[in-house]
């Protein structure tokens, strides 16, 4: 007689009977969250975001500054003024063509709220910044700041825009690529989104994207999207 313990074939049997029902259950309810996340969405804050101003030529001490990398030097045991003077040059250049971005930085400096992170990837992509909605902490990467003071400014757009964009739209894109089996190391449409926003952080700035943001976009076959920008900046 095996240990009571240990299901006979005859009860194995029926688990395996009882899967397919499981799942089915599974299934409806993510798909009744989904419905429930997008309709949430749809009644909850959609506000637009500031659309960008194109650079002016006759800014030519900010236009120098966009190619510069000035920030090597910084280190996380660096004092937190020091990495806030590190990003004074982005954050001009940000309050020439969306002082809302600014604006923001400059409230999270004031609440103590920019942090460190220590070397990150995701899916192997870098993570330059990232934004914690849950915590309203922002944390910037070593790789950030190895980044041209434009490239800086747009990776701040792109946090930017997590920082504004629906929560309920995103956790049901999440959600809903997730269920239709699209969710992959290639992107989101939530981060389609964010990527399309610094995108015309860079257009704004009159510099081509970098390489990171050129890849995700081919693999994402966003182009269609840049070649024509909607007018406004409406994501
Ligand atoms: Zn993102």
């Amino acid at each position: 007689m095996p240990p009571e313990s240990i299901p006979s074939p005859q009860s194995l049997r029926l688990i395996g009977k009882q899967w397919p029902g499981r799942l089915l259950n599974v299934i409806i309810v993510g798909f009744a969250l989904l419905g429930l996340l997008q309709w949430l969405a749809c009644i909850t804050d959609n506000d637009m975001l500031p659309p960008f101003h194109p650079l002016p030529a006759s800014q030519a001490e900010l236009l120098k500054y966009r190619y510069l990398i000035l920030t090597t030097h910084l280190r996380e045991s660096d004092t937190p003024k020091a990495h806030w003077q590190a990003l004074q040059p982005s954050l001009r250049l940000l309050q020439a063509i969306n002082p809302d971005i600014s604006h923001w930085i400059t409230q999270l400096n004031r609440e103590n709220r920019i942090l460190w992170k220590p070397h990150a990837t995701l899916f192997n992509w870098p993570v330059l910044a990232s934004y914690d909605w849950r915590f309203n902490n922002f944390y910037l990467g070593p790789d950030f700041w190895k980044l041209q003071e434009g490239e800086k400014a747009a990776v701040l757009a792109h946090e930017y825009f997590h920082y504004r964009q629906n929560r309920f739209w995103m956790v049901a894109d999440t959600l809903g690529e997730g269920l239709s089996g699209k969710l992959s190391e290639y992107g989101s449409r939530t981060e389609d989104e964010a990527h399309l926003y610094q995108w015309y952080a860079y257009q704004a700035l009159h510099m081509p994207p970098s390489d990171l943001v050129k890849s995700y976009f081919s693999r994402r076959k966003l182009y269609r999207f840049v070649l024509t920008p909607p007018s406004g900046n409406n994501l």
